[in-house]
């Protein structure tokens, strides 16, 4: 069988450090340490940060004795509250936030006064988003899809009829897909008043948007594509929803059982074509890899 894995497949560099990091806090220390939320969308990560003593927590309010712990803020990063709360509880922070959304963080931050409306695309309910969502103040919605989008036009339109002076600012989720975004720009655009100021900071990382070129390039010249990743993973799911625009044959798996059993979809293909999402353990890749070669 002819493979062609994706090089730009598993860790990117904020998933990769945060792990890292993550481990060498749990190998120092003799205590529990606390994560806000899973440290990655990866259920094979977690069991194994879960063994080193790393517990994940919702909330600060849920640990015991909160004094002196410390807590890992993962990738995606929190909101804006969660600093405060850890200083009010004295809990020791070791902030694992993606330098890239930590980017976004501040500038939306800088646009949260009164004379900004603020458009952060992507999911609502996205860890991501609702954290960069805390750093954009009363003016912001948060917009999923075209409908949301019109919407949000509207109610900047009549906000800037009441105030002549506001800005219109649009940020995007890191993983949020290019093309969606590049057409919601050009919407924005086209319906906004030409004398109105309009910021687009494409905040798309690049390690997604190379990602998702290489997952449609191979997508297209192969007959059957892989996708590697946690289901909770949001941007394994968009790699999974292009391949499936290029692509009449693909699955997605979190691990190595999973594609023994889907491998009857693969029975008449002759090139099969393997992308991970950005929180996938190279262990993981390489095991699947080997799986479809040998098929
Ligand atoms: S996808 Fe990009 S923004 Fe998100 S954690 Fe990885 S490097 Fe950072």
């Amino acid at each position: 069988m002819e493979v062609i894995l994706g090089r730009t497949s598993g860790f990117c560099g904020g998933v990769r450090n945060a792990i890292v990091k993550t481990k060498e806090e749990a190998e120092k220390s003799n205590d529990i340490i606390y994560c806000l939320g899973d440290l990655v969308h990866n259920p094979i990560v977690l069991n194994d940060l879960k063994r080193m003593g790393v517990q994940v927590i919702e909330k600060l309010e849920g640990i015991p004795n909160p004094k002196g712990k410390l807590v890992i803020i993962r990738a995606h990063g929190v909101k804006k509250e969660i600093y405060e709360e850890a200083k009010q509880l004295e809990i020791k922070i070791k902030d694992l936030t993606c330098p890239k959304v930590l980017a976004i963080h501040e500038f939306v931050d800088k646009y949260s006064g009164e004379n900004s409306f603020i458009f952060l695309i992507g999911e609502k309910k996205h860890p991501e988003v609702i954290g960069t969502a805390s750093f954009c103040g009363n003016n912001s919605v948060v917009i999923e899809n075209e409908e949301e989008l019109q919407d949000a036009i509207d109610i900047f339109n009549n906000k800037s009829k009441e105030n002549k002076n506001m800005n219109l600012i649009v940020v995007a989720q890191t993983t949020f897909n290019l093309e969606k975004f590049e057409e919601f720009e050009k919407i924005i655009k086209d319906k906004i008043d030409k004398n109105i100021e309009v910021i687009v900071n494409n905040t798309i990382c690049n390690a997604t948007r190379i990602r998702q070129e290489e997952t449609e390039k191979i997508a297209k010249e192969v007959d059957g594509m892989v996708i590697i990743g946690g289901r909770k993973s949001s941007n394994t799911n968009k790699l999974y929803q292009i391949s499936l625009e290029n692509c009449k044959n693909v699955v997605m798996v979190e691990n190595a059982q999973e594609l023994k059993e889907n491998l009857d979809n693969f029975k008449m293909c002759k090139k099969i074509g393997i992308m991970a999402g950005a929180s996938t353990p190279e262990e993981s890749i390489e095991e699947i890899v080997n799986i479809v070669k040998n098929m």
